[in-house]
């Protein structure tokens, strides 16, 4: 992180860069304006306009104009008070103690900053006092200030400006986590409790579903969520809500028998309010930047969202010392995770088609980045999600992608909306064949094109699927070939109309397709557009980019950048050695490669073994399918269902006439030691792949499975053996190093029985 330019830096430079002298003065009111156009959307409307990320680097930018031109500072600046606002709809409501917005940072560099700044405040106030720091999760939600006297909640109001709030009292009545009475001991006169009102991820998802289905615009996110369920003017509405509460601080207080926020949070837990079970207090910095770094990984675990973290000085009297400023506490400070939410524009929603001709909506947006990197798609599912989301073609949509995580379109900013947006429309035929569309079976929302047999989208999958490592392993066959070797190549036929005739092709067949590689092509302003064919590739970055397969159309190359002939030759050469390689891939990948309902790498193995042959396989009934271990009713159906289509029938024929090895092949010379012995391995062996150990257990007879139960004989654990070596030992299943494996395959269990 160190490297990394911080958020902050990277708007200070903008600002540096981007501002000349005379129009500072301008750049500023406009910045004033659009952080105030911003709020109003997001605290009076709960129903923000732009993303938080965005709003995060106004703000920045207008600290830090004020920072550097001290002059321009307006009395009313937004940074000068609390963000929020009262709307009349409301009551208004002084609190007795002024609430506060937090101060945040952005990067690690900047809360080591921060704590050191706080350190050395805390030691000229109170030499040689060592603060210790109270974590929390910032919940993402909206803040909520309860007033009890004598134990009673007699009102209840938002933040607010700070000072001023709106009376939800009616409203927060509903919400059944926060008690109407504290009970228990030491409760003062009177007490103002300060906490964030939150609504769980899953019930936000539920909540957008149904407005959308009442014809109602959907909620940004759960903060707004929680937001506009609570300031609604009907208290009803609320309650049909589901929000909870988490405790985070106090307010006014008449006598507390507490001298840390720690220990007054188990006081106020013990009178019955909902205090985060997450908090801890910290003595380090490091302890502080491990509870940030775990979070991080694991916010999205929780029930709620959170936007970062919160770390104060736990002691009440460094506070009062520290005290505030007219917007944040100096004792606290926010802690924000990198945005996972960004807007952008929905441009278009596509459907494309995939190995089991399953028709997947997806959204075409302008390219955003977002958690790292650049996303310009996202798979909406079916035509149900669309719908549920709410979303129309043209649309700026929030787009989130958490981490790792594939990204997703949250909804739409409909307050955004101008009249030119269109609704989708499933199509009623395949994309890439024109056959009409249906489920497949009865009630399923998915539709899927029937037509397995041709389909050029099903097709060049499946094509890429054969190729991949763990069927039939040829490399040369990637996504790309497969798309080129199925894609017509005008004015013949494309070299493959069905798999059937993969291991016929010649290499004069590949003449006319032969692909190219880093086509982009570009509009007149240098953007990449699509290509005609609306094919996209992963680059390095993940970035998915259109992309030009098979043959370029004939005006294109004037417009293309980057072109670069992929050595045709050389690639043609290799495919046919690793296709004639193929052929005598073991029974079981053949198998695999048919793309046989259910049966995956288990099934195909267990059928290869038992049977022998694909011959036999296909001659087996239902009955002596089904009792094969590991094989079972549901997939000797789909073993039967399968070789009943002729044409399925073909490509076993076809592939068997071209010499792909249809019989299992059993080794003679290696002993079947290990019949009726199953055996799990786990972590590195010497000598072996995970591929290999398999194999080899497989050969001689013996079951080799992923996970260890009660019925594992043996569990061969390598270097780096993780949860499964525990649950061996917990079962008391033998254990085996490489040499023990070597024993076991050369002798069998019988070593092993006298251990
Ligand atoms: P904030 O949300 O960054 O932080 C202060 C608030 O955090 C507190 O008021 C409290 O309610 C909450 N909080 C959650 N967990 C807490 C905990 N454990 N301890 C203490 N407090 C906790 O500040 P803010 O002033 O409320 O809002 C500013 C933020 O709101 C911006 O950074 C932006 O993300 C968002 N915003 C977005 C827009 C927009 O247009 N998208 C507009 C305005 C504000």
């Amino acid at each position: 992180m160190s490297t990394e330019k911080t958020r902050a830096q990277h708007a200070t430079a903008d600002a540096d860069r981007e501002i000349p002298e005379e129009r500072l003065k301008d750049r500023y009111a406009e910045l004033i304006e659009q952080v105030r156009a911003a709020r109003t959307a997001y605290y009076l409307e709960d129903a923000p306009r732009i993303s938080d990320a965005s709003y995060d680097a106004l703000y920045r930018e207008l600290e830090t104009l004020e920072a550097e031109h001290p002059e321009l500072v307006a009395n009313d600046s937004p940074t000068q008070e609390v963000g929020g606002e009262v709307s009349e709809a409301f009551a208004p409501v002084r609190h007795l103690e002024r609430m506060y917005s937090l101060e945040d940072v952005f990067s690690v560099e900047e809360l080591r900053a921060w704590l050191a700044r706080a350190r050395e405040s805390i030691e000229r106030l109170r030499p040689g006092a060592r603060p210790a720091w109270l974590t929390e999760l910032k919940i993402d939600g909206l803040a909520v200030n309860l007033l009890y006297r004598e134990g009673r909640l007699v009102r209840a109001a938002t933040r607010g400006d700070g000072t001023t709030g709106e009376d939800v009292t009616r409203n927060v009545a509903t919400i059944a986590s926060i008690p109407q009475r504290l009970t228990g001991e030491d409760v003062p006169a009177e007490i103002e409790v300060r906490g964030e009102i939150f609504i769980a991820s899953a019930d936000f998802r539920e909540l957008n579903e149904a407005l959308v289905a009442a014809g109602k615009a959907p909620f940004a996110n759960p903060r707004n969520a929680a937001a506009g369920s609570l300031r609604q003017k009907d208290p009803e509405v609320t309650a049909r809500r589901r929000l909870s509460v988490f405790i985070h601080g106090i307010g006014h207080r008449t006598e507390l028998s507490a001298d840390s926020q720690s220990q007054a949070y188990e006081l106020l837990a013990s009178w019955g309010l909902p205090v985060s079970p997450y908090a801890r207090v910290l003595e380090t910095e490091e302890q502080i930047l491990e509870f940030i770094a775990d979070y991080g990984q694991h916010r999205h675990d929780l029930v709620h969202e959170i936007d970062g973290i919160v770390v104060k000085v736990d002691d009440f009297r460094t506070q009062a010392l520290l005290g505030h400023t007219s917007r944040v506490p100096r004792w606290a400070v926010a802690f924000k995770y990198p945005p996972e939410e960004v807007n952008t524009r929905l441009l278009d929603i596509e459907v494309s088609v995939g190995r089991t001709g399953r028709a997947t909506p997806y959204g075409l947006m302008e390219p955003v980045k977002v958690a790292g990197s650049t996303v310009s798609m996202a798979t909406l599912h079916n035509q149900d999600v669309v719908k549920a989301k709410g979303v129309l073609i043209g649309d700026t949509v929030v787009l989130r992608k958490a981490g790792d995580v594939i990204p997703e379109i949250v909804g739409p900013v409909a307050a955004l909306r101008d009249g030119t947006e269109r609704e989708f429309r499933m199509p009623e035929t395949c994309p890439s064949c024109g056959t009409r569309l249906a489920p497949a079976k009865e009630g399923d929302v998915d539709l899927r094109c029937p037509n397995h047999r041709s389909c050029p989208a099903q097709l060049w999958q499946t094509l890429a699927y054969i190729g991949s490592r763990s069927v039939l392993d040829i490399d040369a066959l990637g996504e790309e070939t497969a798309q080129a070797l199925t894609q017509p190549a005008e004015p013949a036929e494309p070299p493959l109309v069905s798999m059937a005739g993969l291991f016929e092709l010649r290499p004069e067949d590949l003449e006319p397709v032969q692909t190219w590689r880093d086509t982009f092509l570009t509009d007149e302003a240098g953007k990449r557009v699509r290509g005609a064919d609306g094919r996209f590739q992963r680059t390095g970055e993940q970035e998915l980019v259109p992309y030009f397969y098979g043959r370029i159309p004939v005006d294109a190359p004037a417009r293309v950048k980057g072109l670069r002939r992929d050595q045709p030759q050389k690639h043609t050469e290799t495919l046919f050695q690793e296709l004639a390689k193929a052929k005598t891939q073991p029974l079981w990948r053949v198998l695999v490669a048919l793309s046989i309902r259910h049966v995956g790498p288990n099934a195909a193995r267990a059928l290869a073994t038992r049977f022998g042959s694909m011959d036999a396989i296909r001659a087996a009934d239902r009955e002596a399918l089904a009792e094969t271990d590991g094989v079972g009713p549901v997939i000797a159906d789909a073993v039967i269902d399968w070789f009943a289509e002729e044409w399925h029938r073909e490509i076993v024929d076809r592939w068997a006439a071209a010499g792909v090895r249809m019989e299992d092949e059993r080794d003679e010379t290696v002993p079947r030691v290990l019949e009726g012995v199953t055996v799990v391995v786990t972590g590195t062996v010497e000598g072996y792949t995970r591929d290999s150990a398999k194999e080899a257990i497989i050969r001689r007879g013996g079951k080799s499975t992923g996970s260890v139960s009660k019925k594992t004989d043996f569990l061969v654990a390598g270097e780096n053996a993780g949860s499964k070596l525990e649950k061996a030992e917990q079962l008391g299943v033998k254990i085996l190093d490489a040499e023990g494996f070597a024993v076991l395959l050369r002798e069998g269990p019988a070593p092993f029985d006298a251990a």
